[in-house]
């Protein structure tokens, strides 16, 4: 089956084309690393893991690189602020980004180049521009790339030279040729970290960074380029101008990443997410108080392409969405063990389908919402089981946990998951599980007693409290009330 996705380049749905067969090269413009990570960067990382999980799924062999931006204006402002060392900052920051992506589920890429990292090849590559008449400097200690030299540079943006010539400007001590010209090497000022280069110390600026580590890491051209919507214009159209210029034709778009992705924004109650609104969620403040498999259901139900809006009161019902899942997958397994899985469910290829037509998460949690009701009406039948019914549940338990390997979800035994989610609920509404459970023994002590008017008492008291109880065979237990 071919993978369709949205080409910002093409600026249309394409199929996904491999340079070799079979093995996709995928580059995500990685976090710059002077904060905790927030929503935005939840929401894209969740995203390209989904699209990474496809594809091995897909049988692709897929090299998966994601840098860190640990040299930039912001680290810099930040570590001096604080008086500590740029890079040491940077560092902390990236550790903080790793627990946070790993408590989402994310996969590591096979490799995270850092920018401190790679000084020699960005020099390198900024010495192969200058060497071809693509950059200069001017002998302040800068190097600019000169962009008219680039026929395609509008490409990827859809936007033309003069157009963007009304938003470019000249800070001070620049001295550009061109105010479209953006730079390269920007030489050292006090207070900044500094390496050595031809054109004297100084410091990367931002584009050339990705340029040189997806040259090191995935070669001078590549599959798949992904990230914000907000890096199209300028980050990835200089990246291309960089690398098509320094290690391509100079004339072709086309000749550093053959696919472009880009997700949608994050808004916050329909407001964009920014620090100036005071908005500014960080995945940590949001993980203190849900659950992060709730967090990460709640994001892929946004197509990646569309703006997102985050809410605690949606996030909240995607974990009672979660809890369900789990309660039925739990009523499965029980219902089907030691039953071999009925031949001929679809419920697999069908979600798979779904993601080959560029991604399309809320397609594949709809249909996993039809099976899940299915299921639940079928174990919820009065009666003993059939041995067909059984097979039919072990199939839907068995598919339903293989494309959520891809989504990345219903990853843990559903007991353990429902007594995590339960926790989380009644922290929010300030239940203690331990008194829940000392009224559960009274209750049960009262209905062994026959009091059953004490027992109906107790029951009414937790309800108003917010705690449902559920008498069975196994004895009763306890959820937080919907
Ligand atoms: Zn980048």
């Amino acid at each position: 089956m071919p993978i369709l996705l949205h080409d910002t380049l093409a600026g249309q749905k394409r199929e996904l084309t491999t340079l070799e067969p079979g093995a996709v090269g995928l580059y995500a413009c990685g976090p710059t690393v002077y904060d905790f990570a927030h929503l935005g960067h939840a929401r894209c990382y969740v995203v390209w893991d989904v699209v990474v999980r496809h594809l091995r799924a897909r049988g692709y062999r897929v090299k998966y690189v994601r840098n860190f931006t640990d040299v930039d204006d912001k680290i810099i402002a930040r570590a001096n602020q604080r008086g500590e060392d740029p890079v040491a900052l940077a560092a902390r920051f990236s550790d903080a980004f790793h627990q946070d992506l790993d408590a989402l589920g994310c996969l590591r890429p096979d490799a995270e180049p850092r920018v401190s990292g790679h000084i020699p090849e960005i020099v390198e590559l900024i010495g192969l521009l200058v060497q071809k008449g693509y950059a200069y400097a001017p002998g302040n200690g800068d190097v600019y790339f000169s962009v008219r030299k680039f026929p395609e540079y509008g490409k990827l943006s859809r936007r033309n030279l003069d157009d963007l010539l009304a938003g470019a400007r000249v800070d001070p001590g620049e001295a550009k040729q061109d105010p479209l010209d953006f730079a390269l090497w920007k030489g050292a000022k006090p207070g900044e970290p500094r390496w050595p280069s031809p054109w004297g110390e100084g410091r990367p600026g931002w584009h050339i960074e990705c340029s040189a580590m997806t040259r090191k890491h995935l070669g001078d051209r590549f599959d798949l380029h992904t990230g914000g919507k907000d890096l199209v214009f300028p980050h990835h159209t200089n990246e291309i101008a960089q690398s098509v210029c320094a290690c391509g034709d100079g004339l072709h778009a086309d000749q550093y990443a053959r696919h472009w992705m880009h997700n949608g924004f994050v808004e916050i109650d329909d407001e964009k997410m920014s620090k100036s609104l005071g908005n500014f969620f960080t995945v940590r403040q949001v993980l203190e108080r849900y659950d992060a498999e709730g967090l990460r259901l709640f994001l892929l139900g946004t197509h990646y392409r569309r703006d997102f809006n985050f809410s605690d009161q949606v996030l909240g019902e995607a974990e009672l969405r979660l809890g369900y899942l789990y309660e039925t997958l739990e009523k499965a397994d029980r219902l089907a063990a030691g039953t071999a899985p009925a031949a001929g469910d679809t419920l697999l290829e069908r979600c798979r389908a779904a993601l080959d037509d560029d991604f399309n998460t809320p397609q594949v949690l709809g249909l996993l919402a039809e099976a899940f009701t299915a299921a639940n009406t079928l174990c919820d039948l009065k009666g003993k089981k059939t041995p067909e019914q059984r097979a039919a549940l072990a199939a839907f338990a068995a598919a339903a946990r293989t494309v959520g390997e891809t989504l990345g979800l219903l990853g843990r035994t559903p007991g353990a998951a429902l007594l995590a989610l339960r926790t989380r609920a009644a922290a929010r509404r300030g239940i203690d599980g331990v008194v829940v459970e000392a009224r559960l023994a009274e209750r049960a002590a009262a209905r062994k007693a026959r009091d059953f008017a004490r027992s109906d008492a107790i029951r009414d008291e937790l309800l108003a409290g917010g705690v449902a109880i559920m008498d069975g065979p196994e004895g009763t237990t306890w959820k937080v009330a919907g």
